[in-house]
């Protein structure tokens, strides 16, 4: 017997929403369950008091790739936010990511030259590491102790809950250092953020597909299987696979909305990071200012980092040897399902940023339905 759906997909995130919309405008009916009581996943926007609310996190869209950049402005428009973090330290403000700017604010050097001299300087004394070992090697051979210290060490303890000497160097390769004034944190070519909230990306891309919400795979798993031709799993491949291996580690987070009413602007920025050890939260997300927001009110998030326990949000994958070899294993019994495709950061155990969850879902799609 025909079965009603052709595609099975379980998570509404990002990944699941790109793979609907493009089986959906391709003749496939399309069945999208989430176990949560709204679509968007991570992206998922909470409006409070006329501000789209980031309600896991802030979220920029940032990208290189003209491919994807297109397909999401074909679908919603997107203002011109740069993301501009400040950090807090010590009483102090400092740019980020690490420029001229921070350089100033350091140490009072005012040109290029000043402040190349002056890394250098702090670099010679770290000359004796060389491939660096671990995160805390990695940020003195890169900036020197004075920006690590102040700007590296705490935030990333907090955030990661270890030693910065038991992390890996690549966590912070990917922040830039620039010797411009120019506090843009991402050199991307494209960055914005969807008018009107992620909410809209979302809905368009879920347009013509079946949603039902407040369904958890696991708790119907055979019912719906029998539903569709072939499934989309876009949760913790683990679980998929009732923890036959153990466990797969992640990182949590925990977040404080707060309405002010009696203020509109409570830090005239989006993002404040706070670098010190001591202060329990990585940042505060000010949400109106991600859209230049004019509303008498505003809503701020403090963001704690949590250790990740059942029960709790999976958000970081903790790609450590550990894990990773953990996760090959799953992917083993993955890429031997017969008519289950897997996708998505949860399902891929990786940290993709939406742009790479698009382009991912985008090439598993194609891959797909030429196949059929
Ligand atoms: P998710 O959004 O996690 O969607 C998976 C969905 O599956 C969820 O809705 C979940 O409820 C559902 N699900 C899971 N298990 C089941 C089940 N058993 N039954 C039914 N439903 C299930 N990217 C950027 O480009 N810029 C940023 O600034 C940025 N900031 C981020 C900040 C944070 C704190 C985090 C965690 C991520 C950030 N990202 C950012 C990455 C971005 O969130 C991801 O690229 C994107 O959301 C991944 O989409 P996804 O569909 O793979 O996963
Ligand atoms: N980081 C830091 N200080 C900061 C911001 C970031 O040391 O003020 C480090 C930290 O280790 C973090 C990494 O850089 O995990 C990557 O930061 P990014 O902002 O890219 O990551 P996000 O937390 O937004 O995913």
């Amino acid at each position: 017997m025909k079965a009603t759906y052709d595609y099975l997909i379980v998570g509404a995130g990002l990944f699941g929403a790109v793979f609907a919309h493009e089986a959906t405008r391709r003749g496939k009916r399309c069945l999208v369950i989430d176990k949560r009581q709204h679509t968007g996943g991570n992206i998922y926007c909470k409006e409070v008091n006329g501000i789209q609310v980031h309600y896991y996190g802030a979220h920029i869209f940032h990208t290189d790739n003209r491919r994807v950049w297109d397909y999401v402005n074909r679908l919603v428009e997107f203002n011109r936010f740069t993301n501009s973090p400040l950090a807090s330290y010590g009483g102090k403000l400092y740019n980020l990511p690490f420029n001229m700017n921070t350089f100033y604010q350091l140490w009072g050097v005012r040109t290029p030259a000043e402040a190349r001299a002056r890394i250098e300087e702090e670099r010679a004394r770290y000359a004796h590491i060389g491939e660096p070992a671990n995160l805390e090697e990695q940020a003195l051979k890169l900036g020197g102790r004075d920006i690590y210290e102040r700007l590296i060490k705490g935030y990333t303890e907090k955030q990661w809950g270890r030693a910065a000497t038991e992390l890996p160097a690549f966590i912070i390769r990917r922040l830039p250092f620039r010797f411009t004034f120019d506090n843009n944190y991402f050199n991307d070519r494209y960055q914005g953020i969807p008018e009107g909230g992620y909410n809209r990306l979302i809905d368009a891309l879920l347009e013509g597909s079946e949603v039902r919400l407040g369904t958890d795979y696991f708790a119907h798993r055979e019912e719906l299987d029998r539903l569709a031709d072939t499934t989309l799993f876009t949760g913790c491949i683990d679980e998929y696979f009732e923890y036959c291996f153990g466990r797969l580690e992640y990182r949590s987070l925990r977040f404080d909305h707060r309405v002010l009413e009696d203020t509109d602007n409570f830090q005239g920025n989006a993002v404040v990071n706070y670098t010190e050890r001591e202060v329990p939260y990585t940042r505060i997300i000010e949400h109106k200012h991600f859209a230049f927001g004019t509303q008498p009110s505003t809503v701020i998030t403090y963001e704690y980092p949590d250790d990740f326990a059942p029960g709790k949000e999976p958000y970081y994958p903790v790609n450590d040897a550990r894990n990773s070899a953990l996760y090959e294993r799953y992917r083993t019994l993955a890429d031997n399902c017969v008519d289950v495709l897997f996708g998505g950061r949860l399902a891929q155990y990786t940290y993709a940023d939406m742009d790479d969850t698009i382009e991912a879902a985008l090439q598993l799609v194609d891959r797909e339905l030429d196949r059929k």
